[in-house]
């Protein structure tokens, strides 16, 4: 039998009635003839309201019991998603994580697949099963307990269960009907794309757009699914959504294909360190064992005896992470200060910035865009407070009150609205 991964997301599967409506889209397809491995996330909402009461309960929180608090909210759903197919005559069984089982590493909250046995679902699935409903988000440990895969974690389940029953496609259904050019909520004249290079929503993914997960993209380049999303309250057909594919695939040929968006950074800037040899070691080995994911990195030109207080070569270190990072980032700073590690005078963190980015392969072959770029944020007013640069993509820190100004002058700054 050929078979089909189908992926909804959280307001997807809202309630009863977007169950029942997800349940037809399944049902059309097991019409078609296809067996149907149907991933299921936790209702919109429910996720959120779970890790609220972890973090309610306890600060420092055993992290093996977040996973067993936060995996729950897609077992509802799993349940409910085959007790609605069978509602509807379809032979349809649910399964949690374990019992498939997805086995996965013990990094809590952030774990990573190591296995997928095919057997116990096969074997269902011969018995004359047409769909299995797994949830998604979750797996289990080599001990044995229950492990979630990080914040949209279900895309991630979608594809490595497309790549580990060799699935004809894995369609992602999700509250809009393809990629866009940017996130539709924050530009009415972003455009759906029909098909994006894998490293351009790689790209996009990890600089925010949360669209996909990013895991779940790089799975589906390394074991070449068909990875495609559209909307679940749309009919939809073969040739709907945006469908994520080799680059040879595309003839649309844009130097820039999307701008993406991160609101939740933080910008910490460390005055006047010594400007020698093992000094950026020195302030980013504690972030790294404190667990800080440090993105943009700036030095600052040397300035020889900057003042009487600092004889010799001083300079300034700025590096941006996540927001929710900052206290953990200020006290490895600090510590190292402490233990003689680092000096500096002053540690100076700004919360207030998002960053912006524009992506697109175009950019290995194309002159110019960072002059683009940076030409229309200045027609804005609005100020560059870092840059950094990859092949295909160009970020750049900012107030964060400038960000939706930001994204909407870039994209039309590079033709993004016309095809
Ligand atoms: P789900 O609950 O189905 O997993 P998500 O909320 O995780 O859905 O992801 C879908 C959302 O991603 C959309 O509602 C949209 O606001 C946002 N998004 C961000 N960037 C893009 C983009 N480039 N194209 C489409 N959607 C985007
Ligand atoms: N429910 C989880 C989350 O909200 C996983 C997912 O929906 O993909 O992050
Ligand atoms: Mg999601």
């Amino acid at each position: 039998m050929p078979l089909l991964v189908m992926k909804f997301g959280g307001t997807s599967v809202a309630d009863l009635a977007r169950i029942e409506n997800a349940a037809l889209k399944v049902q059309k397809e097991v019409e078609r003839g296809y067996d149907v491995i149907v991933i299921v996330s936790a209702m919109s909402g429910k996720t959120n309201e779970l890790v609220g009461w972890v973090e309610g309960t306890s600060k420092l929180y055993d992290a093996r019991e977040y996973d067993a608090v936060v995996a729950s909210g897609e077992n509802v759903t799993a349940g409910l998603m085959a007790l609605r197919l069978q509602e509807m005559g379809i032979p349809a069984r649910s399964w949690q994580g374990w019992q498939v089982p997805i086995n996965t590493t013990a990094a809590h909250s952030a774990a990573r697949f190591v296995s997928i046995p095919r057997d116990n679902i096969d074997a269902k699935f011969k018995e004359g099963f047409k769909v299995a409903v797994v949830a998604g988000f979750q797996g289990i440990s080599p001990e044995g307990r229950i492990t979630t895969l990080g914040r949209g974690g279900s895309d991630t389940t979608a594809v490595a269960f497309a790549a580990a029953f060799g699935a004809e496609r894995c369609d992602i259904y999700t509250d809009v009907d393809g990629v866009y050019t940017t996130d539709p909520r924050v530009s009415s004249k972003a455009r759906k794309l029909d098909k994006i290079a894998f490293e351009e929503m790689l790209e996009l993914a990890s600089l925010g757009a949360k669209v996909l997960q990013t895991r779940s993209v790089e799975l589906a380049m390394r074991y070449k699914v068909r990875l495609r999303v559209l909307s679940s309250f749309e009919d939809t057909d073969e040739n709907s959504g945006t469908l994520v594919c080799d680059e040879e695939e595309i003839m649309e040929s844009k130097v820039v294909s999307g701008v993406a968006f991160s609101r939740d950074e933080a910008k910490i800037t460390l005055f006047t360190i010594e400007d020698r040899p093992g000094v950026a070691q020195a302030i980013f080995g504690p972030l790294a064992d404190a667990g800080v994911n440090v993105d943009m990195i700036v030095q600052n030109i040397s300035e020889k005896d900057y003042d009487d207080s600092h004889p010799g070569a001083v300079t300034d270190m700025t590096f941006s992470c996540p927001i929710n990072q900052v206290e953990r980032a200020k006290k490895a700073m600090e510590d190292a200060r402490d233990a003689g590690l680092i000096k500096y005078d002053e540690l100076i963190i700004d919360t207030d910035v998002a960053k912006v980015s524009v992506v697109g392969i175009g950019m290995r072959s194309h002159a110019g865009v960072a002059a683009t770029m940076f030409k229309a944020l200045a027609n804005e007013g609005v100020n560059i407070k870092v840059i950094s640069t990859s092949e295909i993509k160009i970020s750049v820190l900012i107030d964060r009150k400038y960000m939706e100004l930001a994204v909407q002058a870039l994209h039309d700054a590079f033709g993004l609205d016309k095809a």
